[in-house]
């Protein structure tokens, strides 16, 4: 579909020409400032150096949205700017004739992507990908996109049917505080880091309304729950909990003032996020009752209690670890009503089942093994309340099937991670942004390149870079990356973090996008992404991969008696958790790179089905400052995210798009500045053979009419001030 410009009809001479001194001004660029460049296309040369100056110059000048051809790079402000995302000034671009006319900003993506759902005459979904690294902004973007919707997409008639409107937006928008109370936590670099990805499904009705909302959550970092970096902080709810309760409810859940958490760092440094009463106002809003809140609060009490258990070794292997302090075992088991006693039996001792008649033995934990096991268990207690209450948001906000016809997705992943040290986490990570990078090169690319040849445009095709060898290397079959790190769980064998590194370099050597691993103290093996080469580390990763929850966990848990805990592990579900090693166990083991591997094929496959729109955030600088922009972090994000590249595809179609209709409309006025000779009488007339109306006539008036402005070109310029 090709894209209007300016579509006032001019009927006078004068307009016409002023129409054409604008556009040719803006097309074909002249002496603009670097701060107002609004599209990264139009830099010459481009460069990662000239894309990184625009960038800073439009940065220092507070401008922080910059078109890169298909893209919207947006630029971390780091200070609040309210005027820039108003309700009014999303009325003004909804209402706008052309928004990408207005500067660049996240809501002319926005609106965009509403007109697209709207005007077609097959509606299309929509999808808008939000990628960056950890706080660039994603997520302030998605939410920001969300509140835009819920302003322009509710405009219902009557009185009733608005109220209802209304509830449904407040309930979308009020899942983003509880999604982050949950969800979210404080690290190193962002105070408000999602530690899940998200992919929100905003369902519109046949009157392009929104009705309602589902969610989809990828990979929670529930090791956050029971492991912190000492200079990072659990997951907001805690700290909410901690500080926000009543008086009475601390008695209840066993939090006196000042009670020190070992699974609570950092608890003086007060956040903005640690606001109690926001979540649980958003809970009741989505449905979720007091008595239900109490109970959810009451039992992640309850798991930070169990954080404070410690072992002591007994010093005999036949027997089990001593817990050092009885309290924090009877406190946690009170809290989350269980047994007491089977509690402390299931952090200290295994049961293995072996031999033909299955047989179970019972085997005394080590004392690091309790801490695993208790660790474990406090994972599997969080990761599922965090899935139910996905469900339960889900089932507040999500339309009937009947009522909705499209969707705009908004995806919120983590971007492109490399770090000193690189594990499974980073490895699912950035082989989901191979696979959003391949989706977006080849969607752009095709669609640009068929519109195209629909048009009959002469047009060489680009050869872009395929990063198909790098995802044969990390997902291919039938041997990769993960299908080798899979064989190691399924095989069951005490494998070592080398005898790994050599498996994957030795079977995969023939891969261009396997890197030379050299010289490395620590078993690791090195991928070439399309962002940059990435080492990663072997030890521990097949048992992450594993993620082996003891079935005796689970079992404790179906014993609670607490209404939640019964919800979350019904009694006698076919568990299809792994048993503990058992000589051969033949069971599928559903590993997390197989888990996370059929979540992305299935998202692909929505965002397959819809038009994709894509905002890179750039996050200026790590320490969160307002009006400082760091070269070397910033070129490392550009790098990432392949900015450079997508400039270039973006630059090499045509950055003009017009109607045919709407050039006539434009320009046809100049036709009278410069008649045209009479046509040679030999020569066939440009329409002959095409009836009116046909593409073939259209483009031959539009030839003709490209002709007859090329020679009032001399005129216009005589006409035009020259620049200053
Ligand atoms: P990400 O989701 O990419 O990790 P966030 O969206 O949480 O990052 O943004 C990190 C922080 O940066 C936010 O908490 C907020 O303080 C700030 N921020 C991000 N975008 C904006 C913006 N457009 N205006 C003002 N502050 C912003
Ligand atoms: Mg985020």
């Amino acid at each position: 579909m090709l894209q209007q410009v300016n579509g006032h009809s001019s009927g006078s001479d004068a307009q016409g020409r002023e129409s054409l001194r604008e556009d040719l001004q803006e097309f074909l660029g002249g002496e603009v400032p670097l701060h107002q460049l609004d599209d990264l296309t139009k830099v010459n040369p481009v460069t990662l150096e000239t894309v990184l100056r625009c960038l800073q110059a439009r940065y220092t000048a507070d401008t922080f949205y910059t078109n890169a051809g298909c893209t919207l790079v947006a630029l971390n402000p780091f200070k609040p700017v309210p005027q820039l995302y108003s309700p009014e000034l999303m009325r003004e671009y909804h209402a706008a004739p052309q928004p990408q006319k207005l500067k660049p900003h996240i809501f002319t993506v926005g609106e965009q992507t509403y007109r697209n759902v709207r005007s077609l005459i097959e509606p299309v979904n929509q999808s808008i990908v939000v990628s960056g690294e950890s706080g660039a902004g994603k997520t302030w973007t998605s939410r920001c996109l969300m509140k835009f919707y819920a302003v322009v997409a509710a405009s219902p008639t009557s009185w009733e049917s608005h109220k209802i409107a209304e509830r449904i937006e407040q309930r979308i928008l009020n899942s983003n505080p509880v999604m982050e109370a949950f969800g979210n936590a404080c690290t190193l670099r962002n105070n408000n880091s999602s530690r899940f990805g998200k992919f929100i499904q905003l369902q519109l009705n046949r009157d392009h309304q929104m009705t309602g909302a589902a969610i989809q959550t990828y990979l929670l970092e529930k090791t956050r729950v029971a492991c912190q970096d000492s200079t990072e902080r659990n997951f907001h709810i805690f700290y909410q909990i901690c500080k926000g309760a009543s008086a009475d409810e601390r008695l209840q859940w066993h939090l006196p003032e000042g009670a020190a958490f070992s699974w609570l760092p950092n608890p003086e440094r007060t956040l903005e996020e640690d606001c109690f009463e926001v979540t649980r106002e958003a809970m009741l809003h989505l449905g979720i009752d007091a008595p239900t809140q109490n109970n959810i609060f009451q039992a992640l009490a309850g798991l930070l209690h169990l954080g404070n258990i410690r072992f002591a070794d007994s010093g005999d292997e036949a027997q089990p670890c001593r817990p050092m302090d009885d309290g924090a075992v009877r406190t946690s088991a009170l809290l989350l009503r269980l047994p007491e006693d089977p509690l402390l039996e299931t952090l200290r001792i295994r049961t293995i089942r072996a031999g033909r008649q299955q047989q179970v033995f019972r085997k005394p934990c080590s004392q690091a093994e309790c801490d695993t096991r208790r660790d474990c268990l406090a994972k599997l207690v969080y990761a599922r309340l965090f899935d139910w209450l996905v469900s339960v948001i889900n089932s507040s906000v999500c339309a009937d099937p009947a009522s909705w016809t499209t969707f705009i997705g908004l995806l919120d992943v983590y971007g492109f991670e490399s770090f000193p040290h690189n594990s499974l986490e980073q490895l699912c990570i950035n082989y989901a942004n191979e696979k959003l990078q391949q989706h977006f090169v080849a969607h752009y690319l095709r669609a640009q390149q068929e519109e195209y040849a629909v048009e009959g445009l002469e047009w060489s095709f680009v050869n872009y870079q395929d990063n198909q060898t790098c995802l044969d290397l990390i997902e291919g079959s039938p041997i990769s990356i993960c299908s080798l790190i899979n064989e190691e769980c399924r095989l069951n064998r005490p494998s070592s973090a080398a005898q790994l590194q050599t498996r994957i370099e030795s079977a995969l050597a023939g891969s261009p996008c396997l890197g030379h691993n050299k010289l490395s103290p620590e078993p690791s093996f090195v991928v070439l992404h399309y962002a940059g080469s990435v080492r990663y580390h072997t030890v521990g990763l097949v048992e992450k991969n594993k993620d082996p929850i003891p079935p005796e966990l689970t079992r404790l848990l179906q014993q609670s008696q607490d209404t939640l805990l019964k919800v979350l592990f019904p009694a006698d579900p076919e568990e299809k958790s792994q048993e503990e090693p058992s000589g051969q166990s033949r069971a599928p083991v559903l590993t997390v790179v197989s888990k996370f591997k059929a979540s992305l094929e299935q998202l692909l496959q929505v965002l397959q089905a819809t038009t994709p729109h894509y905002i890179r955030c750039i996050k200026p600088n790590s320490q969160g400052r307002a009006q400082a922009l760091h070269r070397e972090e910033v070129l490392n994000q550009l790098e990432a995210c392949g900015l450079v590249e997508t400039i270039h595809i973006s630059a090499a179609g045509f950055p003009i798009r017009v109607s045919h209709r709407t050039f006539v409309e434009r320009y046809a006025s100049l036709r009278r500045l410069h008649p045209r000779a009479p046509p040679d009488p030999h020569s066939p007339s440009p329409d002959e053979g095409h009836s009116e109306g046909s593409p073939h006539a259209e483009q031959a008036t539009l030839r003709a009419l490209l002709q007859d402005i090329l020679h009032t070109l001399p005129a216009l310029e005589a006409a035009t001030p020259a620049a200053p």
